[in-house]
């Protein structure tokens, strides 16, 4: 029987959602073709990106194997993807042996996400990108705990016990809250007063969550303080040297550890692709992501530049973004098989929903003009649930 193949490149939170929807439009066969569906993906498991500061402030491991996500049917290929000939339908991918191997494919789904900016060099601290950086900044408190428990002068003790977190986004006031909940417990444990962890949020606008609404944002700041973070408005980190940390407003801050949370960039690889991409890096496509004057290929999540066809709103890199936007894309591939009419894009619902730390959190919504805020056990159990759902660990 002739193969119908379906390679998802990218298997984050748009990819395996992408898998996934395929997967149900069709079982295992399209129209009398065997379906053949191929995840490519460099990493031999899922990462649960929005997790990231986990493994910054504990050992709770944060990936997923891909047999437990992927449908029987479909196949993890490890490899990089490196460029896409639409023309020959054919993509190109360096596997892990480092080798370039060519993949012929009917339809290309591209999903390869974003990546976290990284600081200019010499700045100091530790920009949050990924693993291997957050295990960095685990380590690097750990060994200022030591040091505190040793230390005789009072003034390096509050030092040692002082972080930093530059960037107030999603992200900065999830890892500040993590970090600062982590230090506290493990400040009590080696015996010190958990009172003097010191944990800054430096925040370069004058509001936290600007996406949200002046009372979500003040709600977040209250519980950012109970967490033990303060937050510092129209501040931001210039450099972090020997110790101390120099501020916009001319300030130097004392501190064992500085992280960056500096948000997302498109994934840079999509510039090698041959496909056609916006100033900033982003593939272009149209409201049923089709990538332009590349037939066969869509492009979803963060990698995606999508505009809502009737507010002209562009979609954000988010993850809330990324799911129905993949949900939506197994019907347009089998429309677009069958000759049907296609669904178009349109923007989610605006809401967010943020860990404070265990047990912890804020979900905010608008509704009908209303302003709906849910927060503490609630709020954490609501977070929980979409990261697990997120990472299909919920159905
Ligand atoms: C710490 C943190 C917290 C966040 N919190 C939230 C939140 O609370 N809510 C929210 O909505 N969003 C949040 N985000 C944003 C969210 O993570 C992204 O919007 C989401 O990951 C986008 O999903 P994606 O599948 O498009 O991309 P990604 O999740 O970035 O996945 C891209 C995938 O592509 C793979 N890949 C990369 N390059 C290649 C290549 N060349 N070839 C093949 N595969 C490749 C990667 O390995 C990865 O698996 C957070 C982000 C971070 C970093």
């Amino acid at each position: 029987m002739k193969e119908w193949t379906v390679v998802v490149v990218g298997g984050g939170y748009a990819g395996i959602h992408a898998v996934k929807a395929v997967w149900k439009q069709y079982g295992g066969h399209a129209e009398g073709r065997k379906l053949r569906l191929l995840l490519l993906d460099p990493n031999p498991y899922h990462l649960r990106k929005v997790l990231l500061f986990k493994p910054a402030v504990g050992a709770d491991p944060i990936t997923v194997p891909w047999r437990q996500i992927l449908p029987e049917t479909a196949e993890h290929v490890q490899g990089k993807a490196k460029h896409i000939d639409a023309a020959a339908k054919v993509l190109e991918y360096e596997n892990a042996e480092g080798q370039l191997v060519r993949l012929a494919y009917d339809t290309l789904v591209v999903s390869v996400g974003s990546v976290a900016r990284e600081t200019e060099t010499g700045l100091g601290g530790i920009a949050l990108t990924g693993m291997e950086s957050a295990v960095r900044i685990r380590d690097t408190w750990s060994r200022n705990m030591q040091a505190a428990r040793a230390e005789s002068s009072a003034e390096e003790r509050r030092r040692l016990l002082t972080a930093a977190v530059a960037g107030a986004g999603i992200t900065g006031m999830e890892t500040a809250s993590e970090l600062a909940y982590a230090m506290r417990e493990e400040a009590a444990r080696q015996g010190l007063n958990p009172e003097e962890i010191r944990v800054h949020l430096l925040n370069a606008q004058d509001r936290l969550f600007r996406e949200g609404s002046m009372k979500a944002s003040r709600k977040l700041e209250d519980e950012l303080a109970k967490c033990g973070v303060s937050v510092h408005h129209l501040c931001k980190a210039v450099r972090e040297e020997n110790g101390c940390l120099m501020l916009s407003d001319g300030e130097a801050l004392p501190v064992g550890l500085t992280v960056w949370t500096l948000g997302l960039v498109p994934n840079p690889a999509v510039r090698g692709f041959g496909l056609p991409v916006t100033k900033d890096g982003r593939l272009i496509v149209d409201e049923c992501y089709r990538v332009k004057e590349a037939r066969g290929v869509y492009a979803i999540g963060d990698c995606a530049f999508i505009v809502d066809p009737d507010s002209g709103e562009a979609a954000g890199m988010t993850c809330k973004e990324a799911i129905p936007q993949a949900q939506r894309l197994g019907k347009i591939i089998a429309a677009d098989r069958n000759g049907s009419e296609a669904p178009r894009h349109k923007q989610v619902m605006e809401g967010f929903t943020i860990g404070l730390g265990p047990g912890r959190g804020i979900t905010w919504t608008r509704k009908w003009g209303l302003d709906i805020i849910i927060s503490g056990s609630l709020s954490y159990k609501i977070k929980r649930f979409v990261w697990d759902y997120a990472s299909m660990l919920k159905s």
